[in-house]
């Protein structure tokens, strides 16, 4: 019998959210976020499904582009982080894909690439630095660069921006980028890009310039992730549930500790249930004792720290456990976000740091 620890994508959740995205969107064009594995989701599987629900897609890099189109995907791809090298601008061209642009050194790549004979992928996104700091173009050098890629070919070209902290409509941050955004936005005729899933969901199209919404570029909630004001009761559907069984069950008496480092005390008489996932297999080191996790549809605290193979529960209040029981890490019933938190993280990173050991099992659109 396989090791009980799997993932199950369920690919109905996926569309449907796509779906959810899509009325939101208002008319407005869809870019689908499938970087990282689609967010640990499948690349390929996922990106099947949305592909005749959304506009285009967007990865990182060159690589998971190479791995969408190996697969067949003819939708438009974008690839977020640009080449790294006039090698990288030819590969892109030959791809087929679009490209970001975030400083003057990509620039100079894609010159060297058309002095070598390769035209520049057949759309631009220009970042431009709003107040993240992390990637883009001044606005002051905006329409210098524009004005360059026009020189080498380039017809579409599209001005993009990310929000710092897009789930905070109000912080000061997202105000003064707001701002910049709508200077730099007011004197292009071009499209324009700006939202990402907070972004959508807690900035909206009202309070940002419906111009500036031409694309959307959501990533966590299609997979289901909950941005703030979607509170314990979000629209849209948990794509991965992360599930195990009971593989052994004890009593602990008063006073004895589970675990390494001793770490959990048994206040009590205690049933503790182990289960056979570890930071190994991608289930945090960092979740604390207390954790939620499901034990035959009940919450039960994590109890000790988690080893690489194994997590220890307490399951006293759970007088179903078995060995063999059902338990679930995250999914439709136990956010996986609520599990971050617990851990000093985001979902995002627990989302996307589930490793290959882990199975993943995809429930096909036409199983229902
Ligand atoms: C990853 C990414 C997105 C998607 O963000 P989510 O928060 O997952 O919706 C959008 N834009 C850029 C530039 C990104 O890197």
């Amino acid at each position: 019998m396989p090791r009980p620890t799997r993932l199950t994508i369920d690919l109905r959740a996926l569309a449907a959210n796509a779906q959810w995205v899509r009325s939101l969107a208002q008319g407005q064009r869809v870019m689908a976020a499938v970087k990282a594995n689609a967010y640990g989701h499948g690349l390929i599987a996922c990106a099947n499904v949305l592909q005749p629900l959304v506009e285009a897609f967007a990865v990182a890099c060159c690589e998971e582009a190479t791995q969408l189109r190996q697969a067949g995907t003819t939708k438009p791809i974008l690839v977020l982080e640009g080449p790294f090298d006039t090698a990288d601008v030819i590969e892109l061209t030959h791809l087929e894909c679009w490209t970001v642009i975030h400083s003057r050194e990509q620039l100079g790549w894609l010159r060297e690439a058309k002095t070598a004979g390769t035209n520049p992928p057949s759309a631009i996104w220009l970042k431009v630095d709003t107040g993240m700091h992390r990637l883009g173009v001044s606005p002051e050098d905006v329409s210098n660069i524009t004005d360059e890629l026009r020189s080498l070919g380039v017809v579409d070209i599209v001005l993009a921006t990310h929000l710092a902290h897009a789930e905070s409509p109000d912080a000061p941050l997202t105000c003064r980028q707001l701002q910049r955004w709508q200077q730099v936005a007011q004197d292009w005729e071009g499209e324009l890009s700006l939202l990402n899933s907070a972004g959508l969901t807690e900035i909206g199209m009202s309070q940002a310039q419906q111009r500036s919404l031409e694309w959307l570029r959501p990533g966590y909630m299609l997979y289901g992730g909950r941005t703030p004001s979607a509170g314990d009761k979000p629209p849209s559907q948990a794509v991965m549930a992360f599930d195990s069984r009971i593989m052994a069950i004890r009593t602990v008496s008063v006073g004895e500790t589970v675990g390494y480092g001793g770490h959990w005390i048994a206040q009590r008489t205690s049933q503790i249930a182990t289960i056979p996932v570890g930071y190994g297999d991608g289930y945090p080191r960092t979740a604390e004792n207390g954790t939620p996790v499901l034990v035959e549809n009940r919450r039960c605290p994590l109890a000790g720290r988690v080893s690489m193979d194994m997590i220890t529960v307490d399951v006293t209040d759970c007088p179903a456990a078995r060995v063999g029981s059902a338990v679930q890490l995250w999914g439709q019933e136990l956010a996986v976000d609520e599990v971050a938190r617990h851990a000093n993280t985001i979902g995002y990173e627990l989302l996307t740091r589930l490793p290959e050991r882990v199975p993943r099992v995809f429930r096909s659109l036409s199983r229902y």
